[in-house]
C-alpha cells in the first residue's frame, strides 16, 4: 500500500507532528496522486481544535489539495500519469441521489451522504485523511483538473476558498450592472473580490478596518469600507444587490441586511460559530433574502478552475513548511496571513 508522510494532530489541544499514514492501492476507477501543495483553510482549524464538535483523532486536515498523478487504476479514463490535479472538500458521495444527479454532490442525500476529505468515514469504513500529506487515492469522478496556467501553490486554495465564493456569486448572478459587497478580506474574501470583479460586477469590500484597502483595490474592488467607522452602515443603506459574508467571527446580520437593496440577497458562507440574532423586519421591509451556500459540486468546481484560468485569477499565497503549521494556525486566527497559507509537502 502507498505510504504518505503526513502532519497529524492528536487532540483538540494538541499540536501537529510528522507521521506516516497508509493510502489505498488505487482501485480500477481511482487515481493516486502526489500532493505538492495543500492550503490551510479556517475550517481545518475549527475542526482540528474541536470547535465544531469532537473530531476523529489523530486528524490529518486539508481540503485544498493540488498535485500530480502518480498512478491510475485500470479503468480510469479521465486522468493519466503526470496530469495536474486537485481535490477539494469531498472525495466521494452516493452518485445517484437527486442532489448528486443535479451536480450538487456537496448536498448528497444518499446513504452516508457526502464523504468529506477529512474527519469523516469513507466507504471503506476508515477515517478519511486530508491534504497535509504527500499522496492520496481518490475516485476519478471527485478529482479536478488544474489548468496549466495556474501554478499549483496558487491553485490549491481555489479548491475550497475559490469555489466557496464562485458558487454563490454565480447562483445569485453577480455580473455587469450588479453591485456586490464582499464582507471580510481573508482567504475566502480575497477570492470573492477577484471572482466577482472578473464576472463584471461592481465590487465593494466591507472589512473591519481599512488596513487591507490597497490589496482590495488591487484585487478588483472599486470601493472599500470599514465597519469600525461609525457611519459605514448608514452610508451603505440599500446599496447592494448581493452581499456575501465570509466572516466566521461575530456578525451583525441586521446591519448587513440594511445594506441590501430591495429584492437583494445576503449570503453567508462564513459560518459564525455562535447563533446570530435576526430581526425579521430587516427582510420584510425590502423583500430581502438571507441565504447560505456551501462550496460547490464537482462540475461547478471544474468550471471555476477554468474560469480562473481564463481570467488569470488565482489565490495570493504564502508557502510554508510542515513544521510551520502550528504557528500558521495562530496567525490565521489572528488574521495575519496574506491571504492563504499553503504547505509545501516537499518539506515533509
Ligand atoms: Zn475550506
Ligand atoms: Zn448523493
Amino acid at each position: 500500500m502507498p505510504e504518505a508522510i503526513a502532519y497529524a494532530i492528536g487532540s483538540a489541544t494538541g499540536s501537529f507532528s510528522r507521521t506516516t499514514i497508509q493510502r489505498r492501492e488505487p482501485g480500477p476507477t481511482e487515481v493516486l496522486f502526489d500532493i505538492v501543495f495543500a492550503g490551510i483553510c479556517h475550517s481545518d482549524i475549527h475542526t482540528a481544535r474541536g470547535e465544531w464538535g469532537p473530531a476523529i483523532y489523530p486528524l490529518v486536515p486539508g481540503h485544498e489539495l493540488a498535485g500530480v498523478v502518480r498512478q491510475v487504476g485500470s479503468e480510469v479514463t479521465k486522468f493519466a500519469v503526470g496530469d495536474r490535479v486537485g481535490v477539494g472538500c469531498f472525495v466521494d458521495s452516493c452518485g445517484s441521489c437527486e442532489q448528486c444527479e443535479a451536480g450538487l454532490e456537496q448536498f448528497c442525500e444518499g446513504e452516508g451522504g457526502t464523504i468529506w476529505t477529512y474527519n469523516c468515514l469513507g466507504r471503506d469504513g476508515l477515517p478519511t485523511a486530508g491534504g497535509y500529506s504527500t499522496c492520496i487515492t481518490v475516485e476519478q469522478d471527485y478529482v479536478l483538473r488544474i489548468p496549466d496556467s495556474i501554478p499549483l501553490d496558487q491553485a490549491a486554495p481555489l479548491l475550497c476558498a475559490g469555489i466557496t465564493l464562485y458558487s454563490p456569486l454565480k447562483h445569485w448572478q453577480a455580473g455587469p450592472g450588479k453591485r456586490v459587497a464582499i464582507v471580510g478580506m481573508g482567504g475566502l474574501g480575497h477570492m470573492g473580490v477577484r471572482i466577482a470583479a472578473a464576472m463584471g460586477a461592481e465590487v465593494a469590500v466591507i472589512s473591519q478596518t481599512m488596513s487591507k484597502e490597497a490589496d482590495g483595490r488591487k484585487f478588483g474592488a472599486t470601493e472599500y469600507y470599514a465597519t469600525s467607522e461609525p457611519d459605514t452602515y448608514k452610508k451603505l443603506r440599500k446599496s447592494f444587490d448581493l452581499i456575501v459574508s465570509t466572516v466566521s467571527g461575530d456578525l451583525d446580520l441586521n446591519k448587513l441586511l440594511g445594506c441590501v437593496k430591495v429584492d437583494g440577497t445576503l449570503v453567508d458562507v462564513g459560518l459564525p460559530e455562535h447563533p446570530v440574532p435576526l430581526r425579521v423586519s430587516m427582510l420584510t421591509s425590502a423583500r430581502r433574502s438571507l441565504a447560505g451556500s456551501q462550496i460547490g459540486g464537482i462540475a461547478e468546481t471544474q468550471e471555476m478552475l477554468d474560469f480562473c484560468a481564463e481570467h488569470g485569477l488565482a489565490a495570493q499565497v504564502e508557502v510554508i513548511s510542515g513544521e510551520d503549521i502550528n504557528e500558521a494556525y495562530d496567525k490565521v486566527v489572528a488574521s495575519k496571513v496574506r491571504y492563504r497559507y499553503v504547505i509545501d509537502t516537499a518539506t515533509f
